[in-house]
């Protein structure tokens, strides 16, 4: 019976055609019509098609499986032929061991991501503590909406959104804005 999901211990990591021909027990092509079925070791996906290990058959493919039979010998072989020859026993084994590849892949990215968490902590403070940073900006933009008010405000945001930042008229600033601006230098300081 095939163990628990969380059991990488048979899993293998094939990424190219020379990780099969590495493999010791590995057979390019074998005649397995006698064999049984030992284990499923590892999904693969290959970026051009590769013969199936089985001798009367070598379908090129590129999706398949890595496989080792009862006397010790590791192919190849695609999805529709793991079905043929060793029916059942191959779907529930492939089934599991695509889980575990799948399982791992994801525990190897949050792997990869807490080895820099310190690192990236650091960044974020960094950005957001940095003169002109996110600190400075997220008070700067309180500043000027509290100076233009709240249309004029959605008005610069909406047009920063799409980069339309280019000033196409100017005009002098009303006595009320001035006002308002005068108090919010005065509140700044
Ligand atoms: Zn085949």
């Amino acid at each position: 019976m095939p163990g628990a999901i969380d059991d990488f211990s048979t899993l293998v990591s094939i990424k190219t055609p020379d990780d099969l021909l590495q493999r010791p027990l590995y057979h390019e092509r074998i005649n397995i019509t006698q064999s049984k079925l030992a284990e499923v070791l590892a999904p693969y996906r290959f970026k051009d098609p590769y013969p199936c290990g089985i001798s009367d058959c070598r379908t090129l493919h590129q999706r398949g499986f890595l496989v080792r039979t009862e006397d010790d010998k590791e192919t190849n072989i695609g999805k529709d032929c793991g079905v043929s020859y060793f029916g059942q026993d191959f779907k529930i084994k492939a089934y599991l061991q695509e889980q575990r590849a799948t399982l791992k892949a994801q525990i190897d990215v949050l792997d990869g991501v807490r080895h820099r968490q310190p690192e990236l902590m650091h960044r974020i403070a960094d950005l957001f503590n940095r003169p002109f940073g996110v600190k400075w900006a997220e008070s700067t933009l309180r500043g000027f909406k509290d100076a233009v008010g709240h249309v004029i405000y959605r008005q610069v945001r909406d047009r920063a959104a799409r980069s339309e930042v280019v000033v196409e008229s100017t005009r002098e600033a009303t006595a009320e804005e001035r006002q308002r601006q005068q108090a919010l230098r005065g509140k700044s300081k």
